[in-house]
C-alpha cells in the first residue's frame, strides 16, 4: 500500500478521497502528517494555487504528496467565486455566509448556470503532474439538504435532480468535480 500526503486540513475532502481509492493507498491528512499551517492560497488561479499548496507539503514532509483547489464557477458572475470560493463572502471562510451571498447576487436572474472545476497537483518522485475535473450544474434559489460542505446545499449537478447536500458521498461521488480529478489521479498512480 503506498502512503500518499494530501495537503488538506479539510477533513470532507479527505473522506472524499479515501472512499474513492479503497485500499490501494493511505490518505494522509496533512494533521495526521503532524503538519498544522494553513497553506497560502495567493495566486488568482486554481493550477497556481493547487502547485503553491503541494510545494509548501513536499518541502515539509520530503514525501510523495498531492494537493487540490477547488472553485465554483458561476456563468452569470463571470466565472467568481471561482479561486475565492472559499473566502468568498470574508476572510473566516463561514460557509453560509459565501452561500448567502451567492444567493444575493443571483436574485434577480433565471441565468443560473455554474461549474465545480477542481485541478489536483501531484509530486511524485520530486516531478510535478496535474489533473482537473469539471462538474457542470445549476445554482438553487434556496438552500435543499444538509449533507457535504461548502457551496453543496444550492448546487445541482447537470443530470441530477437533487443538490449535492442531498446525496449521500456514494451519490456525489457519481457526479463530482473532485471525483473526476482524483480518478484521473489514481489511474495515474497504478500506471507507473
Ligand atoms: P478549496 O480552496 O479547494 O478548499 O475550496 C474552496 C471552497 O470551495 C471551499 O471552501 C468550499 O466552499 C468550496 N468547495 C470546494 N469543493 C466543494 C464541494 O465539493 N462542494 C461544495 N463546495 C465546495
Amino acid at each position: 500500500m503506498y502512503t500518499l500526503v494530501f495537503a488538506t486540513n479539510n477533513q470532507h475532502k479527505v473522506e472524499e478521497i479515501q472512499s474513492l481509492v479503497g485500499n490501494d493507498f493511505h490518505i494522509i491528512a496533512l494533521k495526521e502528517a503532524g503538519i498544522d499551517i494553513d497553506i497560502p492560497e495567493p495566486h488568482d488561479n486554481l493550477k497556481d494555487n493547487a502547485a503553491e499548496k503541494a510545494r509548501t507539503i513536499h518541502s515539509l514532509t520530503k514525501q510523495n504528496c498531492f494537493s487540490e483547489d477547488t472553485g465554483l464557477e458561476i456563468d452569470f458572475l463571470k466565472g467568481a467565486p471561482g479561486v475565492k470560493s472559499a473566502r468568498y463572502a470574508g476572510d473566516d471562510r463561514n460557509f453560509q455566509a459565501n452561500i448567502d451571498k451567492v444567493l444575493a447576487e443571483l436574485i434577480l436572474t433565471e441565468n443560473r448556470t455554474a461549474q465545480f472545476r477542481t485541478v489536483i497537483c501531484l509530486i511524485w518522485e520530486n516531478k510535478e503532474y496535474y489533473f482537473e475535473g469539471v462538474c457542470k450544474g445549476a445554482i438553487t434559489k434556496q438552500m435543499h439538504g444538509a449533507k457535504g460542505f461548502g457551496y453543496d446545499p444550492i448546487f445541482i449537478p447537470e443530470t441530477a435532480n437533487k443538490s449535492f447536500a442531498e446525496m449521500n458521498m456514494q451519490e456525489k461521488n457519481n457526479y463530482s468535480h473532485r471525483q473526476k480529478a482524483v480518478t484521473q489521479l489514481f489511474s495515474f498512480l497504478k500506471s507507473l
